[in-house]
C-alpha cells in the first residue's frame, strides 16, 4: 500500500481524496497555496506544505513546488484531482521521473486521450464508435473544408483538438458561415490552449451526454461502472448527473461497456477514466475520454458500491482489481446537483464569508464539500462549493429525496445556484427523465440562442 500521497487540489475532491486515503490507512499531505489555508481538507492532512500564492499558475499549476512538497515530505505518489494539472502529460511525466507514482493513467495515455484528434483517432482504431466528421484536423484549403462540411451535412460543429471545459467549440449553420468561423475557432484555441488545431464534427441537434465509467488496473484487468447521463448542461458544463441514464437497457449497457472495456486493453489504459458519448436515436457517438477522476464519480459510487477514489489508490500501489465485470450489480438510482457560488440570476460568481451553513442529510444522502460555519470561499477559483447526492432505490425517489435535501440546505452569506437545483427537480421535463443536452439552457433558463448556437 501507498505510505503517504500528495493531494495536488483544493476544496470537495481534495477532501474526497484525503477520505479516501484515511480510510486505507495513507498518510496525506496537502499542498495549498496561501488563500487556502483555511481549506477543510488542509486543517485534517497529516502534513501541509504551502505551494505559492493564490493565482493557480504559481501554485496549484506549478509543478516543481508540487515536486518538492512530495520530496520533503517523503510521500510517494501523487493524486492531482480533477482540474489544475490531471490531464498533464508533462506533469505525470515529470512526476515520474522524480521517482514518485502518479495517480492516473501513463503519462503516453494521458498526451494521446488530451488531443481530441489523436484520441478520436485511436478510439476508432479500437472499434470505438464516433460521430461522424472530418477524420483528423482541418487543414488550410478553403475548398477542402468546405466540401467536408458538405459531406457531414450541416449543422456542423468546430472544436479545437486541445479544448476542454465546454470551451473551444462554435456551431455553424450553413456554407456562408463556415470559414469566418473556422478561423476564429482556430485563433481562439490558439489564444486558449496554446494550439490552434480543430476539427469538424456532425452538429448533433438532440442528443444526450451518456459517459461509461472505467477501471483498468496495471495486470491487464479492466472493468465497467455502467454510465451516467450529464444532459443537464449550461454552456456545455454539467449542471446535474444521474446514474443510471434513464431508458438506457441492460443490454445497451452491457455491449458499449465492454466497447470501452476491450479499448481499455488495447491502449494499456490504468486507473480510473471515462469514456464520454453523445447518445441520439439509440446510438452511442464517442467525443472524447476525461483520464481522471471525474467531479460526477460519486453517482456511480452510490449505484455500484464501489470508492472509485479507493480504486485509484489501490491500483497505483499496483494492486489488481477488487472486481470482475460479473461482480458489478447496479442498484437504485443517484442524482447529483452541484452547487457552485454563484449568483442564480446572472451566473456571476459570488466568493465570501460562509455565515450559516448545514448540510441535509437522512436516508440516501451524501454531501460532499468543503464548506463549514465561517469558511470563506476565495475569488481565485472555480465557483463549485460542494455536490449534493441523493440515492434511492428508484429514480422517483431520489428524486423527493433530492428535494427534500435542496429544501434543508442552508448556505448563507454567499449566493449559491441551490434555487436553480431546485427549479429543476420540479420541472416536468427533468423528472420525465431523458432529456436532451439543450433542454436546461432552452426550457429553464432561455439561453438557446443567446449562448448556445454560436455563429449562424
Ligand atoms: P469539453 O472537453 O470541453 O468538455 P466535449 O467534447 O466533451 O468538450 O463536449 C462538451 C459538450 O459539448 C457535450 O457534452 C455536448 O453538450 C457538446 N457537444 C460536443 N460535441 C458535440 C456535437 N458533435 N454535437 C452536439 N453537441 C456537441
Amino acid at each position: 500500500m501507498l505510505e503517504k500521497v500528495v493531494i495536488a487540489n483544493r476544496g470537495e475532491i481534495a477532501l474526497r481524496i484525503l477520505r479516501a486515503c484515511r480510510e486505507l490507512g495513507i498518510r496525506t499531505v496537502a499542498v495549498h497555496s496561501t488563500v487556502d489555508r483555511e481549506l477543510k481538507h488542509v486543517r485534517l492532512a497529516d502534513e501541509t506544505v504551502c505551494i505559492g500564492p493564490p493565482p493557480a499558475a504559481e501554485s496549484y499549476l506549478n509543478m516543481p513546488a508540487i515536486i518538492s512538497a512530495a520530496e520533503v515530505t517523503d510521500a510517494v505518489a501523487i493524486h492531482p484531482g480533477y482540474g489544475f494539472l490531471s490531464e498533464n502529460a508533462d506533469f505525470a511525466e515529470r512526476v515520474e521521473q522524480s521517482g514518485f507514482i502518479f495517480i492516473g493513467p501513463k503519462p503516453d495515455t494521458i498526451r494521446l486521450m488530451g488531443d481530441k484528434v489523436s484520441a478520436i483517432r485511436a478510439m476508432k482504431a479500437a472499434g470505438v464508435p464516433c460521430v461522424p466528421g472530418s477524420d483528423g484536423p482541418l487543414g488550410d484549403d478553403n475548398e477542402d473544408n468546405l466540401r467536408i462540411a458538405r459531406e457531414i451535412g450541416y449543422p456542423v460543429i468546430i472544436k479545437a483538438a486541445g479544448g476542454g471545459g465546454g470551451r473551444g467549440m462554435r456551431v455553424v449553420h450553413g456554407e456562408a458561415a463556415l470559414l469566418t468561423t473556422l478561423d476564429l475557432t482556430r485563433s481562439e484555441a490558439n489564444a486558449a490552449f496554446g494550439n490552434p488545431t480543430v476539427y469538424m464534427e456532425k452538429y448533433l441537434d438532440h442528443p444526450r451526454h451518456v459517459e461509461i465509467q472505467v477501471l483498468a488496473d496495471t495486470h491487464g484487468n479492466a472493468i465497467h461502472l455502467g454510465e451516467r447521463d450529464c444532459s443537464m448542461q449550461r454552456r456545455h458544463q454539467k449542471v446535474i448527473e444521474e446514474a443510471p441514464a434513464p431508458g438506457i437497457t441492460a443490454q445497451q449497457r452491457r455491449r458499449i461497456g465492454q466497447i470501452c472495456v476491450d479499448a481499455c486493453r488495447r491502449i494499456g489504459y490504468r486507473g480510473a477514466g471515462t469514456f464520454e458519448f453523445l447518445y441520439q436515436d439509440d446510438e452511442f457517438y464517442f467525443i472524447e475520454m476525461n483520464t481522471r477522476v471525474q467531479v460526477e464519480h460519486p453517482v456511480t459510487e452510490l449505484i455500484t458500491g464501489v470508492d472509485i477514489v479507493k480504486e485509484q489508490l489501490l491500483i497505483a500501489s499496483g494492486q489488481s482489481l477488487g472486481y470482475r465485470q460479473d461482480d458489478i450489480r447496479i442498484h437504485g438510482h443517484a442524482i447529483e446537483c452541484r452547487l457552485n457560488a454563484e449568483d442564480p440570476d446572472n451566473f456571476a460568481p459570488s466568493p465570501g464569508t460562509i455565515t450559516q451553513y448545514h448540510a441535509p442529510g437522512g436516508p440516501g444522502i451524501r454531501v460532499d464539500s468543503h464548506l463549514y460555519n465561517g469558511y470563506r470561499v476565495p475569488p481565485n477559483y472555480d465557483s463549485m462549493i460542494g455536490k449534493l447526492i441523493a440515492h434511492g432505490e428508484n429514480r422517483a425517489t431520489t428524486i423527493a429525496r433530492m428535494r427534500g435535501a435542496l429544501a434543508e440546505l442552508v448556505i448563507e452569506g454567499i449566493k449559491t445556484n441551490a434555487p436553480l437545483h431546485r427549479r429543476i427537480l420540479g420541472d416536468a421535463g427533468f423528472v420525465a427523465g431523458g432529456a436532451d443536452i439543450h433542454y436546461l439552457e432552452k426550457q429553464l433558463l432561455g439561453y438557446l440562442e443567446k449562448q448556445l448556437l454560436g455563429t449562424r
